[in-house]
């Protein structure tokens, strides 16, 4: 057994952590003050390469191994957590159209996604529900070499913004999983429309939902063949939900970063606060459990690079890295005492931020269920 990441790896994660603190940090709470677009921050991202980590090489991308893109994404969300989503969602796309969408669609979207041009959403919950996700209702109907699309799209990250989106849509109702399909919709088709949430935190990532009324595309904006998409999105998310859970770790880590320097130069009763046992041994603990957490992580994306199944592993990531940053950067707010409950220190927005990512790309509940699938086998849950 080899803990050790490769040199390359430590440049990348180097590299990552020096662009983190001196480009994105610096503007984190402003693009959340103004509710703008970090656009100028994805430019630069792209330029560095964190938007084109899962894109092929030929398509203007990395293509690094999957505990590479974890790495990145881990460093980078110590800077600005909500300019992660613009990752998340790149390598979701990456993915998905890299593997499975032809190579004329491939060629005219992914080279100007990976540059930190285009903004490609993923498309999959509706209105009435996103744990179950077999349960989507927009359709999608096949009328000679087009396909005509309705549907409404709720909750979609960077949908405002999006230049395309990766929608799931039913080809055969009555198929269950294996009657959802896939597709490239450019939101500039005839019959988009979208409309922009009020959220809690990840305000400059213009989160809203996208509404299809009967949009006709070409039949090679299909992404694979029909009814496959189901298990390919849920193979991809095992990818994304260990992505996500280093993600918010990250974010967990600048907190108490920033947490142990204060307390190191606070005093109380005449000696520095880190001298005291009640204000060391939360951050212990929670040190702690990011480390358990963030090896979790690891590990399943090194599962997922030798090809073996982590599908268990990736949701056990996604169920407990979330909660683990909420709850140890709520201590570390805490700790910094009334300063904390200002808006002048990072950590009532990361607190905000994060909690998306207790309900984002399946909930607690529905990683739980799928751990205990996993576990009981699928017969006796
Ligand atoms: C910040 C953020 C970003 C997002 N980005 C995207 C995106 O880019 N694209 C996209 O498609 N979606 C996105 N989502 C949507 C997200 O995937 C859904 O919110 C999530 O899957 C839950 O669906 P829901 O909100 O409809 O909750 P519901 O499915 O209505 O569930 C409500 C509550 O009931 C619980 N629950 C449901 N069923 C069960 C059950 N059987 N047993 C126990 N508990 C259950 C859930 O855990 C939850 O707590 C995003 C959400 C957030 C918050």
């Amino acid at each position: 057994m080899d803990f050790s990441f490769s040199e390359e790896q430590r440049l990348v994660a180097e590299t990552m952590r020096a662009f983190a603190r001196d480009v994105l940090l610096p503007k984190y709470a402003y693009w959340d003050r103004t509710g703008e677009l970090p656009r100028e921050q994805f430019l630069k991202m792209g330029q560095i390469g964190l938007l084109g980590l899962r894109v092929p090489e030929e398509h203007g991308g990395q293509e690094v191994d999957a505990i590479t893109a974890g790495i990145a994404i881990e460093a980078a969300a110590s800077g600005d957590f909500n300019c992660c989503y613009a990752i998340l969602i790149a390598c979701f796309a990456g993915e998905m159209l890299g593997r499975y969408a032809p190579e004329q669609v491939s060629a005219e979207w992914l080279p100007g996604m990976a540059a930190g041009e285009k903004i490609i959403c993923t498309c999959l919950t509706e209105p009435q529900g996103g744990s179950d996700a077999v349960g989507i209702r927009a359709r999608a109907v096949r009328d000679g070499g087009d396909y005509v699309i309705s549907g409404e799209k709720a909750s979609i990250t960077l949908v405002m913004a999006g230049d395309a989106g990766i929608v799931f849509a039913k080809t055969d109702p009555g198929a269950g999983a294996r009657g959802v399909t896939a597709f490239l919709v450019p939101f500039d088709l005839p019959g988009v429309s979208r409309s922009a949430y009020s959220d809690l935190g990840s305000r400059g990532i213009a989160r809203g939902s996208l509404f299809l009324d009967e949009v006709r595309i070409p039949a090679r904006y299909r992404i694979g063949e029909e009814g496959g998409a189901f298990s390919r999105v849920m193979h991809t998310f095992d990818y994304t939900r260990a992505l996500i859970g280093l993600m918010c770790l990250g974010a967990a880590q600048a907190s108490l970063a920033e947490t142990v320097e204060y307390l190191k130069n606070r005093q109380s009763f005449g000696k520095p606060l880190s001298k005291y046992q009640g204000v060391t041994f939360p951050l212990a603990d929670w040190a702690a459990k990011m480390e358990m957490a963030r090896w979790l992580c690891f590990r399943t994306l090194w599962l997922r690079d030798q090809g073996l199944p982590h599908t268990s592993e990736a949701a056990m990531c996604k169920m407990q890295c979330p909660d683990i940053a909420a709850g140890a950067i709520h201590e570390c707010l805490l700790l910094h005492g009334h300063y904390g409950y200002t808006t002048d220190y990072p950590q009532e927005q990361r607190l905000r931020d994060v909690i998306g990512q207790q309900i984002a790309d399946g909930t607690t509940q529905i990683q739980k269920m799928i751990v205990a699938r996993e576990i009981f086998g699928r017969d006796f849950v």
